[in-house]
């Protein structure tokens, strides 16, 4: 069963997100990025297949400018045995929409007939959580998204979700799309020797031209803000103070 798995470069989940001066996304310049952590997890979640067996290549994709080779570096250090760049040009100051992301993963996925791909259940810097979803559409293959529990047997996968009040479990027939929720694992520490052989290793690359699909935005950013800033909150001395001040300041009461 070969598992391809979508990484996407995001800027790091520990860096203050700031917003351009004119309003018209994000800061990435200088900015520390790394691999999304859904995709983390959804790789994670491909090695161990691989290493029970039930897998038999692991194929990293990832779409986007040169320096996303770093990101692909990571995803062969943690074990996915091949790793492939569709490279945007340097300049491209586009965050790609999720339509074009699912279209050129799924013209990846019959050339490279792939039997299941595991995706981040959402990119932390959009927030689309479409990718997964429109990929399986394109394919007509079936999706279970937010995934905390994948289980593969007999041409089948049992994926368990989170929803509310409870769990769900889903059996798809391969082949499927999974997006992954948090707690699906807890992705593996890489290793100094892991990143030492992974650089040694071949990142293959496409232009995005031969895929021949059309990347112009359907979606147009208004703006981008900063959330308000939270006002500072007060101390109180008393429970009668705290009483009153809820009573006639916040008139919650
Ligand atoms: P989104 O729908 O944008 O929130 O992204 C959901 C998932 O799609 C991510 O967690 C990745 O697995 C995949 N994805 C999105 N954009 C890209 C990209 N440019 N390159 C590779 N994978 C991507």
């Amino acid at each position: 069963m070969k598992i391809l798995v979508p990484v996407k470069r995001v800027v790091d989940y520990n860096v203050r997100v700031r917003v351009r001066a004119d309003g018209s996304g994000i800061e990435t310049g200088n900015v520390k990025m790394s691999m999304n952590p859904f995709d983390e997890i959804a790789l994670e979640e491909a090695v161990r297949l691989k290493e029970k067996g039930i897998a038999t290549e692991v194929l990293a994709v990832s779409i986007g400018v040169p320096q996303t080779r770093d990101t692909l570096r990571t995803a062969l250090a943690m074990g996915a045995d091949r790793a492939l760049l569709v490279a945007l040009p340097q300049d491209a100051d586009q965050d790609l929409e999720p339509l074009c992301v699912a279209r050129i993963l799924a013209k990846i996925v019959d050339s490279e007939k792939v039997d299941l791909v595991i995706a981040g259940k959402q990119a932390i810097d959009n927030d689309m959580n479409a990718t997964g979803q429109m990929l399986a559409a394109a394919l007509g293959w079936g999706q279970g998204t937010y995934a905390s529990a994948v289980d593969v047997a007999e041409g089948t996968v049992l994926v368990t979700r989170e929803v509310d009040g409870g769990l769900q479990t889903l059996r798809l027939k391969i082949p499927a799309v999974i997006t992954t929720d948090l707690r699906l694992n807890q992705p593996r520490y890489v290793a100094l020797p892991a990143i030492m052989k992974a650089k040694k290793k071949t990142i293959e690359e496409m232009p995005l031209e031969v895929l021949g699909i059309d990347i112009t935005p359907r979606l147009e950013v208004l703006k981008t803000v900063e959330p308000p800033a939270r006002q500072a909150g007060v101390k109180v001395h008393s429970v009668d103070e705290l009483l009153s001040k809820l009573k006639n300041e916040a008139g919650v009461l």
